[in-house]
């Protein structure tokens, strides 16, 4: 099993329910986001409405399902859960909405991959918390208006610019989430170390926080796979020595990146001259999908300024010969 996907693995659903945050004073870092999100909590409260549609955006495993509970849970009221694709039908969708209740939290994950005629059903909903359901065929077909109660909608996405511009409109608050820093990732391994019972110095959290990839999901994973090895071949606690041998051992190397992110870099330096080179292309030499290349490996990649995405393409840049122990071209030697 790969640690960096955007799949969850059997491991992450049980470990989920104890690992994860339930109020924002535990959801670590996304300051600015949180800091805007309790003001509008605590007015939605103030008033007696329901909060604006929320749209989170930001790569997997950054904390959009965490925090769509925590607002939940914030606010008081019930949340139901479910994901673009799950939804095939308007009716699916209307059958959802009808079974709110006054101020729940509607959570759709992957909301960018909605059906079309169900993203229909959920413009009046939004708007207006009402439901257009058609009645018969032909001439005599009439439009019926039936009143849902007030609830929020919840959208996560990993890409804002993949939802169609009136759904987007209809979201009042949009908050992107950004990758976490080493400091906070340390803490998050801290936490759940905790929370596991397993003992790690803070040097080891620290390591594991620097090879994270600014994800929280992934620290958690590396602290499980660091956590095995710390009890079969150690006497349980998580050193620093430790910790970098056993994340040697699974190839997740000082910066986090995994055989694929060499891979793909790998082949953009020696295929096409570090790039320019177009996302497909890439996907097609190293055996990926495009998509998961842009949405989990990529933007990583550019954040830490390995890659840089030029209108011709994907580029890598000097830092990542360098990270690689490639010489950089163009480079004089001596
Ligand atoms: P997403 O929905 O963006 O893919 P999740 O909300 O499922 O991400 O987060 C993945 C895991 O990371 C959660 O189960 C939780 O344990 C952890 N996590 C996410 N955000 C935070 C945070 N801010 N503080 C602590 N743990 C977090």
């Amino acid at each position: 099993d790969r640690i960096i996907s955007a799949n969850l693995m059997m491991e992450d659903q049980v470990a989920e329910f104890s690992l994860r945050p339930r109020y924002l004073a535990e959801y670590i870092g996304q300051g600015q986001v949180k800091d805007n999100l309790k003001v509008f909590i605590e007015a939605a409260k103030l008033r007696q409405e329901a909060l604006d549609h929320v749209l989170l955006y930001g790569p997997p495993g950054l904390g959009k399902t965490t925090l769509s509970n925590i607002i939940a849970n914030e606010l008081g009221v019930n949340i139901r859960t479910t994901s673009g694709p799950a939804i095939e039908r308007p009716g699916d969708l209307a059958a959802i909405l009808t079974n709110l209740q006054e101020g729940d939290v509607l959570f759709i994950d992957e909301i960018h991959r909605l059906h079309r005629t169900v993203e229909e059903v959920l413009y009046p909903a939004m708007e207006d918390f009402a439901l257009d359901i058609i009645i018969g065929k032909g001439p005599s077909a009439r439009s019926v208006r039936l009143d849902l109660p007030a609830f929020t909608l919840i959208g996560a996405t990993t890409r804002a610019g993949l939802l169609s511009a009136p759904l987007r409109d209809r979201f009042g608050v949009v908050a992107r989430l950004e990758f976490y820093t080493v400091d906070e990732l340390s803490y998050i391994v801290s936490r759940a170390a905790d929370i596991l019972q397993v003992q790690i110095v803070g040097e080891a959290a620290h390591e594991i926080g620097m090879r994270s990839r600014g994800t929280p999901r992934i620290a958690n994973r590396l602290l499980k796979r660091v956590r095995d090895f710390a009890q079969v071949r150690g006497d349980g606690v998580i050193t620093l020595d430790l910790a970098q041998s056993a994340l040697s051992l699974i190839q997740v190397d000082g910066l986090g990146l995994d055989q694929i992110d060499h891979k793909m870099l790998t082949a953009i330096i020696q295929s096409f001259r570090g790039g320019p080179v177009g996302l497909d292309t890439i996907a097609a030499t190293i055996g990926e999908e495009s998509q998961t290349i842009e949405d989990v490996y990529e933007p990583y990649l550019l954040q830490i300024g390995f890659l840089q995405r030029t209108p011709r393409g994907r580029a890598v840049t000097p830092l990542a010969y360098r990270h690689l122990g490639l010489p950089v071209p163009g480079d004089t030697v001596g």
